[in-house]
């Protein structure tokens, strides 16, 4: 057996999705919505299926998709895409970041990567047989710490994994912080895998600014995006690379060799779904606002400390301000199991030592009365 995969343990959102089942407990763990995306939207997946278009598609997407991907990319950040030789399709962002990492890193490599970190990649960065540098960013401000930052870049540096918005911080970072990154880029001559599932999903005026789009950051950034999260459709599993064409062989060829390509009716609902207007985006990004609303201020009632969330899905809340004993684990636990409500341990997105050990992570992607009847339960527990 791969060692390294026999290290890794099974995805904390399976887990704890399965403990919430055993329980009867409200899901706010893995993040999902428990509504359905656009119709439109749907029902172009529908009719796609139906007419016939049913085999392997090219490569790189379907041509509906890969144009709307660029048309995306210059209707909301005015980059300029060659839908033909800057754009890939792929199963899923997860997929995407696999097929970036692997475009870009050698055996002995190094990545840098910011905890909290998304599950998925350190495991990818090891099995590519890279080294991670992981940079810690702490609750409550998840600060940028620059000079950790500077300091974890040297002249091993390939690339840098960069999520924002951030999961699970819910972090939106600044044009500043970006600036700090792109010169560190610019300085160590690296790569950006940057993942930007959440691109739409910003609240309180907090606009989402793709590294892309910074002075020289063109040619050195593969931005990832997430039909999941965009159209609230996380089953389906079609991303989005776009990047410079000097990189998009490479990633093509990545691809090629993960999944070869991606179910064209999806994709071609999915370009359905990148040409709705821009009344879509913002009552999608107002409505989970709304969400986010509900759970932060339910939470701060019941006496939660609510860390701020400027995008994603997600809110953290400090659990010691209830006065729980224990860590974030042994709470997510009892959550699920006596108040049958399921969170996520923070914990679980940290890599190194001494983690920050007393954050939950509800996902507020829910409907309102589910939300509603979660902070029942928990403020029956509490
Ligand atoms: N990146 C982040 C930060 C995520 O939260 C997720 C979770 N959905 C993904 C990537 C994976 O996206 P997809 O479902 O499109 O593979
Ligand atoms: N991205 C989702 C989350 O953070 C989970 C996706 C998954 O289950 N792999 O909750």
């Amino acid at each position: 057996q791969n060692h390294l995969l026999s290290a890794t343990g099974t995805t904390i959102f399976t887990v704890m999705s399965a403990l919430a089942v055993q329980h009867g407990a409200i899901n706010l763990g893995q993040g999902f919505p428990d509504y359905d995306g656009p119709e439109d939207v749907i029902e172009a997946a529908a009719a796609a299926l139906k007419d016939g278009r049913n085999q392997y598609p090219p490569l790189t997407g379907v041509p509906e998709l890969r144009r709307a991907v660029a048309e995306a990319n210059r209707r909301f950040y005015g980059i300029e895409v060659d839908p033909d030789r800057e754009v890939v399709v792929t199963s899923g962002a997860t997929e995407a970041i696999t097929a970036c990492l692997m475009a870009v890193l050698n055996p002995g490599d190094e990545c840098v990567l910011l905890e909290p970190l998304y599950d998925t990649y350190l495991p990818v960065v090891r099995l590519l047989g890279a080294v991670p540098k992981l940079v810690r960013l702490s609750p409550p401000k998840w600060e940028l710490p620059r000079a950790e930052l500077a300091a974890a870049f040297g002249p091993k540096t390939k690339a840098i994994l960069l999520n924002t918005p951030m999961n699970p911080s819910s972090k939106v970072f600044t044009a500043a912080e970006l600036a700090f990154i792109a010169d560190l880029l610019e300085r160590h001559d690296a790569y950006a895998v940057c993942d930007e599932v959440y691109e739409h999903l910003t609240y309180d005026g907090w606009k989402h600014i793709p590294l892309m789009t910074l002075p020289g950051m063109r040619p050195r950034c593969m931005r990832v995006g997430s039909a999941g999260k965009t159209f609230s459709l996380t089953g389906w599993k079609v991303g989005y690379v776009t990047c410079d064409a000097t990189l998009q062989p490479n990633v093509a060829k990545a691809h090629q060799n993960l999944t070869f390509t991606t179910p064209p009716n999806l994709q071609r609902a999915v370009a359905v779904g990148l040409a709705k207007d821009d009344g879509y985006f913002a009552s999608l990004s107002g409505e989970l606002q709304a969400r986010r609303d509900l759970l932060a201020e339910g939470l701060a009632r019941l006496g939660f400390a609510v860390l701020p969330a400027q995008g994603s899905y997600f809110v953290t809340a400090d659990i010691r301000s209830v006065g729980f004993a224990g860590d974030d684990v042994a709470f997510c636990r009892a959550l699920t199991e006596e108040a049958k409500v399921t969170a996520i341990p923070v914990t679980a997105f940290y890599a190194g030592p001494d983690a920050p050990n007393h954050y939950a992570r509800f996902a507020f992607c829910k409907n309102e009365a589910v939300l509603r009847e979660a902070l029942a339960r928990i403020g029956a527990w509490v």
